[in-house]
């Protein structure tokens, strides 16, 4: 699982632990501790979901969910919003400024994980599938094996998962940097042309049995991978 959580959270252990948690299941956390910080680190980190807490230094969870969701790059990425006030009141009040949902503190870790998959679940159900599947091209994350059709594709560990990163949004065009973020991590200094020499070694695994090439290179703007059948038969 490749997504990007935003955790802001003032209290330090709290968001140690949630980091830690959440890399454990193969998520990447970034943590903010200031509301007045909130909305650049969105517009930087592009998360698929971020944990905010409501009591924050600065401007206010419950502020911060209104300005992501009003602002058109940023409203439909999922927020669950953390609080020590377990009145209903509240509840209501933060579901109807955009929280998609709500936990009350203290909660168990186990069950902030499980509703944080819930979310994601609803919001990109690719993000979140044992199997992805574009084309004729499947690839199973709990069995760690890739099919192209009926002949097996063998991977590296970094073709795997630039794979599996692409085929999580397919059609959508990824930048080197934003590949670099994602399947490299945010904080590993490689050079954007290794994107390039990984791309190259997945084409030749996946299209060794001579078939289409499902990645699509656009000039000055990254890699996609789609259905290059589909295209076929639309045109015919
Ligand atoms: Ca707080």
């Amino acid at each position: 699982m490749n997504a990007n959580i935003l955790v802001v959270e003032d209290e330090e252990p709290l968001a140690l632990l949630l980091q830690y948690n959440l890399e454990a299941e193969g998520f990447n956390v970034n943590i903010i501790d200031h509301g007045d910080d909130v909305e650049l680190a969105v517009l930087e980190t592009a998360p698929n979901l971020i944990i905010m807490d409501w009591m924050l230094p600065g401007v206010s969870g419950l502020e911060l969910c209104r300005r992501v969701r009003s602002n058109a790059k940023t409203c439909n990425i999922p927020i669950i919003l953390l609080t020590a006030r377990g009145e209903e009141t509240d509840r209501i009040r933060g579901l109807t400024t955009g929280a998609d949902d709500y936990v009350t503190k203290p909660f168990s870790v186990p069950e902030l994980v499980a509703r944080v998959k819930a979310v994601l679940r609803r919001a990109n159900p690719e993000s979140i599938a044992d199997v992805l599947t574009v084309g004729d091209v499947e690839l199973d994350r709990s069995a760690y094996k890739v099919n192209r059709g009926p002949r097996e594709v063998r991977l590296g560990p970094t073709e795997f998962r630039l794979l599996e990163f692409l085929m999580e949004s397919p059609g959508r065009v990824y930048s080197r940097s934003q590949l670099l973020d994602s399947v490299w991590g945010q904080n590993v200094y490689v050079d954007e042309r290794t994107v390039d020499v990984h791309i190259g070694r997945l084409r030749k695994a996946l299209n060794r049995g001579k078939e289409q090439d499902p990645i699509r290179t656009v000039r000055g703007a990254g890699y996609s991978i789609s259905d290059q059948s589909e295209k076929v038969q639309e045109r015919a």
